[in-house]
C-alpha cells in the first residue's frame, strides 16, 4: 500500500494497488503546473484511492479547452491525487510519503515538447507524445 500527503499535512491518502512503474509527463502544461521540466506520477484505479483527511481542503482549476485538471491543497498549494481518466487517477510520486520503494521511472512522455534544459537521465523509455 502506498501513502502520501501534502506539505501542510492536510491532505492525506492511501493507494491500495500494486504499481511499480513513474510516468514522467514532459509537456508544457505539467512544466507549469510544476515549475519543473516534467512530472513524476503513479497512475492506478479511482476505486484504489481512500482519502484519509482534508478532502474539502482539495481545489480544482480545469484548463479551459484542453482536458485537463489540477487538483492541490488549497492551504499549502501541493499537487494531491487528481483526476486521469473517467476510471483512472494519478498521484504525483513526490507526495508519496511510504510504500514507494518499488517504484522506477518506466517511461517519458511528451518528450517532443520538453523544455531544451531538461535532460533526461535514466532508462525509462521516451515517447515523442502521449502514450497510446
Ligand atoms: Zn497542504
Ligand atoms: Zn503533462
Amino acid at each position: 500500500m502506498i501513502t502520501g500527503a501534502c506539505n501542510c499535512g492536510g491532505v492525506a491518502f492511501e493507494i491500495r494497488a500494486e504499481t511499480d512503474s513513474i510516468y514522467c509527463c514532459h509537456c508544457s502544461i505539467c512544466q507549469k503546473w510544476s515549475g519543473a521540466g516534467d512530472v513524476a506520477v503513479i497512475v492506478f484505479p479511482k476505486t484504489a484511492l481512500k482519502w484519509l483527511r482534508g478532502e474539502h481542503l482539495i481545489s480544482h482549476w480545469k484548463k479551459p479547452d484542453a482536458d485537463w485538471e489540477s487538483w492541490f491543497c488549497s492551504t499549502c498549494g501541493s499537487p494531491v491525487p487528481g483526476k486521469n481518466g473517467e476510471d483512472s487517477m494519478f498521484a504525483p510520486a513526490g507526495i508519496i510519503t511510504s510504500g514507494g520503494e518499488n517504484l522506477k521511472v518506466a517511461h517519458h512522455i511528451f518528450v517532443g515538447s520538453k523544455a531544451s534544459w531538461d535532460v533526461i537521465g535514466d532508462d525509462g523509455q521516451q515517447h515523442h507524445g502521449r502514450i497510446t
